[in-house]
């Protein structure tokens, strides 16, 4: 499985929803593009889950990497941050859905110019 992307990929958002909890085993670190300037070079592992009404989950059906997360209504898809080549020149910008972490957490520290 390889994918690449052309255009400009925004910041890491860490999502703490349960869906993306339990699909990475504890939260979601993703980066995102446009949709046309994301391209798969190699295809043969990737399988997809319908994880919701509203959008499907990439992930390698060889190795089990967690890699995408694609909504039907919007022309962009979400990637795992940890699955980019280094370095990606990315921060880490925002945490959404805190109110779903799970009780093990504290509160995750972000550097101050968030
Ligand atoms: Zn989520």
């Amino acid at each position: 499985m390889r994918y690449r992307v052309t255009g400009e990929i925004r910041d890491v958002v860490n999502c703490f929803c349960s869906q993306c909890r339990k699909t990475s085993g504890h939260h979601f670190a993703a980066t995102r593009c446009r949709r046309d300037q994301f391209e798969l070079i190699e295809r043969e592992t990737l399988g997809w889950y319908r994880s919701s009404g509203k959008a499907r989950r990439g992930f390698c059906n060889r190795c089990g990497s967690s890699l995408f997360w694609e909504p039907d209504d919007l022309d962009t898809i979400s990637i795992t941050a940890g699955t980019l080549d280094a370095p990606t020149g990315l921060k880490t910008v925002r945490n959404i859905y805190l109110e779903d972490m799970s009780d093990y957490h504290d509160i995750p520290v972000l550097s101050a110019n968030e």
